[in-house]
């Protein structure tokens, strides 16, 4: 049942008749915040630089660092959009209780904006999502359900189902279900998308992004195809992914976080995309390492698919060419995951030079 995949989006970017555009969040953050919610946004981009001489890439290699917003990730923006949305809307109110499917993130971004505003918050979120996340969601205050890794076969066991259906008779619960809610790419067309357009004063050649939910491809790629004519879009995507190619239904396991998927949902406009990269799980983790040790970046998983992909692209141009790689969260998610040599090693995954290092220090 690919239903998700079958419908593209109704709602359209800009052309609705109410105008659903909002800029609320600051284009800077105050000298003193209110609350949590202010310190979103206005995260950093760095250049790389011992990376690109390793590689042997002439051109400029920029990332944007969004493990710089206050949950750690790109997703506290699109919490914090839906949340105003639908509270502007009337279609929630404090004392309620949010339900969301999450692969973690989203989840810690609702429960910042839950804590603020005294609401409840249960997250569905499959198993294979990292402890470290479900700590944090359970010490900020939020409910926990795990279900089964997703499964194309086990369709009612999905996560996002398993929300649909503890909504469904409650009017005390709501969810903002970030796979249809035209809020998320909305929050990074609007903010995300103009803050780095005023960052790289408007001089970008490629942007590199992977996928989720598809919120920041959508927004992002929409928006600055809009401002820079001729900029090139690079999608990312787990192999064993089907978001790249719907019709593949080759559909594999993966042990990278929150991207990928066995549906295409409605808030990816892939048609933005001129070029697919398809990452593995040795290239997701030896490149999130990478960034870590040798830039100082304390990135997550799905940030190495997304750079690896970057590298790439970087290693053909010539030097007045400038490449952005879109960077969702940082390493605190994954302290028993891929940082952990051990972990790296039961998985089969511990680059070969690096295990050789280890030996010689080990002994
Ligand atoms: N990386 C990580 C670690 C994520 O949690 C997510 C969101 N699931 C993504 C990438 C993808 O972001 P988006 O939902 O905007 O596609």
């Amino acid at each position: 049942d690919r239903r998700y995949s079958q419908t593209r989006c109704k709602w359209s970017l800009g052309t609705t008749e109410l105008n659903p555009h909002s800029k609320q969040m600051p284009r800077s953050i105050p000298k003193i915040c209110n609350n949590v919610l202010d310190a979103i946004g206005n995260t950093p981009i760095i250049r790389i630089n011992n990376i690109t001489r390793q590689e042997g890439i002439l051109c400029e290699l920029l990332v944007k660092c969004e493990f710089f917003n206050p949950g750690g990730s790109i997703k506290d923006r699109i919490a914090k959009r839906m949340f105003d949305d639908l509270e502007a809307e009337g279609k929630i109110k404090p004392g309620m209780t949010i339900v969301e499917p999450t692969s973690g993130n989203t989840g810690i971004g609702l429960a910042l904006n839950a804590s603020v505003k005294g609401y409840g918050l249960k997250v569905c979120m499959p198993v294979k999502m990292s402890k470290e996340k479900s700590d944090i969601l359970k010490a900020l205050g939020a409910e926990i359900i795990r279900t089964p890794d997703e499964d194309i076969f086990l369709d009612e066991r999905l996560y996002f189902k398993v929300a649909e259906d503890s909504v469904r008779d409650d009017p005390n619960c709501y969810m903002p279900g970030q796979y249809l809610n035209p809020s998320n790419p909305l929050a990074h067309y609007d903010i995300t998308a103009e803050e780095i357009y005023d960052q790289l004063d408007g001089n970008l050649d490629y942007l590199v992004v992977v996928t989720g939910t598809g919120g920041h491809l959508t927004g992002l790629s929409r928006k600055l195809k809009e401002k820079i004519p001729g900029i090139t879009i690079i999608g990312v995507d787990p192999l064993g992914s089907i978001v790249h190619d719907p019709e593949n239904i080759e559909i594999g396991e993966y042990l990278a976080e929150g991207i990928g998927g066995v549906i295409v949902p409605r808030t990816t406009y892939d048609d933005l995309v001129d070029r697919w990269y398809i990452s593995d799980d040795q290239k997701t983790f030896d490149y999130s390492r990478k960034l870590i040790r040798y830039e100082g970046l304390l990135v997550g998983g799905s940030s190495g698919a997304v750079f690896w992909a970057a590298v790439q692209v970087a290693k053909g141009l010539d030097p007045s060419k400038r490449v952005l790689a879109i960077m969702p969260d940082g390493v605190r998610n994954y302290l028993s995951k891929f940082v952990s040599d051990r972990w790296m090693i039961q998985n089969d995954l511990m680059n070969i030079n690096e295990s050789k290092m280890i030996k010689i220090q080990g002994k």
